[in-house]
């Protein structure tokens, strides 16, 4: 076992503090990293405040980790010391199911094991990426290309994969008329990514005091929901709809902006069930969907995507004494557009 420095919180009303844990020692599959920077996920927040019920506490969240190989086990064939790597949301899975062949690990039939508030093959409880190492398997380990640098790398490993995989899935691309609703963390990486992949990109924000920042970041239309003409001058527009919203919407006045055969695919998260009504899914032929993260194959083909096109983050660098304020800020809206824990601050 090595002890290694990490930020954690006790219960779901405590704030985070500095302390110690144990990694375990290297297997002949496994990575030892020394991680660099680690992003803020609302899922953090979900998480460590007990919004999903209870988690496994004491807790130390995060699944945006990027950093570089310190040492390999040996039978390590995929990574180098000195690497540089990431690692998302999935630590391990069984490996042998249908999913997990078809490179959806993240939906293994036998149950993945997440980065944190999980439970590993050894038995023991994962603690995430607020830590200045991690031991993780060989396989699920991403290399992070050059041209990346490792902060704005970090977010890409949950925020990025978790909007690529179903902007491909339903074919964003040239023609394709999208729109990303939320501009937060996965929110500003959809917008990007779906430029990127040539579809006709629109912010759906509560505001529009993000909108310099969408259009630079390659929307082509931005509009503001707390204005309710939106919905009425967009009613049948858009191909396809990702709502990355952290709280609970109306899905009706959403799903009412699809045209024919439009899906609304939602990966937010809220607590509390989303309703809507049939007669809003039977018009247009509409889908409601959902999408959870994304397969390691494919997180390896978005880390690559998005160093072809010159994407990354858009980061605010903290310390790990800043994480509660972060929460709070992440939770205001006020994230501009995502937090990214430098660890050497620990
Ligand atoms: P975030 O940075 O807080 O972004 C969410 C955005 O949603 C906010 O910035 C805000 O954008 C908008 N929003 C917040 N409250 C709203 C409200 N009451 N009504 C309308 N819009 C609201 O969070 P994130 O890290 O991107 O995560 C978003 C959600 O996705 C969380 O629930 C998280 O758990 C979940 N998640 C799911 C997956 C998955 O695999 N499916 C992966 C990661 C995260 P505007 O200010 O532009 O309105
Ligand atoms: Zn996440
Ligand atoms: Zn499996």
């Amino acid at each position: 076992m090595r002890h290694v420095a990490a930020y954690a919180t006790p219960d779901r009303h405590a704030p985070f503090h500095k302390t110690t844990i144990q990694r375990r020692d290297l297997g002949p599959g496994d990575v030892l990293i020394k991680i660099a920077y680690v992003g803020i996920c609302h899922s953090d927040i979900h998480a460590a405040r007990g919004e999903w019920g209870e988690a496994i506490f004491p807790l130390v969240p995060g699944h945006e980790i990027a950093g570089t190989v310190e040492e390999i086990g040996t039978g390590v064939t995929k990574h180098a010391v000195g690497d540089r790597v990431g690692v998302g949301c999935l630590v391990d899975s069984c490996r042998e199911c249908e999913n997990c062949l078809a490179g959806e690990e993240q939906y293994c039939l036998n149950g993945a094991t997440a980065t944190y508030n999980s439970i590993g093959k050894d038995g023991r409880p994962t603690e995430g990426g607020y830590s200045t190492y991690i031991v993780v398997d060989q396989d699920f380990v991403l290399a992070i290309p050059e041209g990346i640098d490792l902060d704005v790398a970090a977010p890409l490993l949950c925020a990025g994969i978790t909007l690529f995989s179903p902007l491909r899935h339903w074919g964003a691309g040239p023609g394709v008329s999208v729109a990303i609703v939320g501009l937060g963390g996965l929110g500003h990486m959809g917008v990007k990514i779906a430029h990127a992949m040539g579809a006709e990109v629109s912010v759906l924000s509560q505001s529009l005091s993000k909108q310099e920042d969408g259009r630079r970041m390659g929307a082509d239309h931005y509009y503001a929901t707390a204005d309710d003409a939106t919905f009425t001058k967009l009613r049948k527009h858009f191909d396809l709809i990702v709502s990355t919203v952290s709280a609970t919407l109306p899905i009706d006045s959403y799903l009412s902006m699809l045209g024919l055969n439009g899906t609304l695919a939602n990966v937010g998260a809220p607590p509390a069930p989303l309703t809507m009504r049939a007669f809003t899914l039977m018009d247009n032929r509409r889908s409601f969907a959902g999408s959870s993260i994304g397969g390691i194959r494919e997180t390896q083909e978005m880390l690559n995507f998005c160093a072809e096109h010159g994407l990354g983050a858009e980061i605010e660098v903290i310390s790990g004494d800043q994480i509660d304020h972060a929460y709070d800020r992440v939770v205001g809206s006020d994230v501009r557009y995502r937090f990214v824990i430098d660890t050497a601050t620990f």
